[in-house]
C-alpha cells in the first residue's frame, strides 16, 4: 500500500527488523528528510558522523548502511534509482528561514514536522539528529563550498531501505524552497515485508 505524505508535512511509524521501506518521489525534484531511532531505546539514533566515517564516503547510496550513534547498523540501502542524497545538512527549521531566507514569518519546516510526529514516541525537539536527506542535491567544491541545487530525482525515483533493527522512523516532504527547486510536492512511501 502506498502511503502519501502531503506537501510540507511529515509522518512517523514503526519499522520492524527485516521490513523494507520504499521512499518514492512521485513528481520529481522533491526532498524527504528521514530520521531513525532504535524502537527499544530512543537514545540510539541515526548518525551522520558514524555513517560517513564507516562508509568512507560523503555520498550515501545503494550498497551503503546507515549507522547509529552507537556504531550499529540501522538500515541498508538496497536500491536507489536516483543516487543522490545528502547527509551533511540539518533538517530545515524555523530558524533556517529566518537566517538564510531572511523570512521572519512562520514557515513550515522539516524540523517541526519531524518533532511533532515523533512526540507520541517520547522524542523531543532536542533529540532530532541530522537527517538523511533523500533526493537532496548538495554539491561541494574542492575548497568545501556547499550549494543546495535542485534535486536530480525524476518522477517515480525511489530509494529502498531494509531495517537492520526495530526502528521508529520519521519522514517528511521537505518545506524548503531551495531544496526542492522552488515548489513543494508530496512524498510517497511503502512498507514492505521481508522477502
Ligand atoms: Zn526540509
Amino acid at each position: 500500500m502506498v502511503n502519501k505524505i502531503e506537501k510540507q508535512s511529515g509522518v512517523a511509524f514503526i519499522l520492524k527488523k527485516g521490513q523494507k521501506l520504499k521512499v518514492i518521489d512521485p513528481l520529481g525534484e522533491q526532498v524527504s528528510d528521514m530520521v531513525l531511532f532504535n524502537a527499544e531505546d530512543i537514545r540510539e539514533k541515526i548518525s551522520s558522523g558514524k555513517t560517513l566515517d564507516f562508509e568512507e564516503n560523503l555520498l550515501i547510496t545503494k550498497g551503503n548502511f546507515l549507522w547509529s550513534n552507537r556504531s550499529r547498523k540501522m538500515m541498508e540501502i538496497l536500491e536507489d534509482t536516483n543516487g543522490r542524497n545528502d547527509f551533511l545538512l540539518a533538517p530545515c527549521s524555523p530558524e533556517t528561514f529566518q537566517i538564510m531566507y531572511k523570512n521572519p514569518a512562520y514557515h513550515p519546516s522539516c524540523f517541526e514536522n519531524l518533532y511533532t510526529n515523533l512526540a507520541p514516541h517520547g522524542i523531543e525537539p532536542d533529540d532530532v539528529p541530522t537527517a538523511f536527506n533523500i533526493f537532496m542535491n548538495v554539491q561541494f567544491s574542492q575548497n568545501g563550498k556547499l550549494s543546495v541545487d535542485p534535486p536530480q530525482s525524476k518522477a517515480g525515483d525511489y530509494v529502498l531501505f531494509e531495517a537492520q533493527m526495530d526502528l521508529i522512523a520519521a519522514l517528511t516532504a521537505c518545506s524548503a524552497e531551495d531544496s526542492n527547486n522552488g515548489s513543494f510536492k508530496p512524498i510517497h512511501y511503502e512498507i514492505l515485508e521481508g522477502f
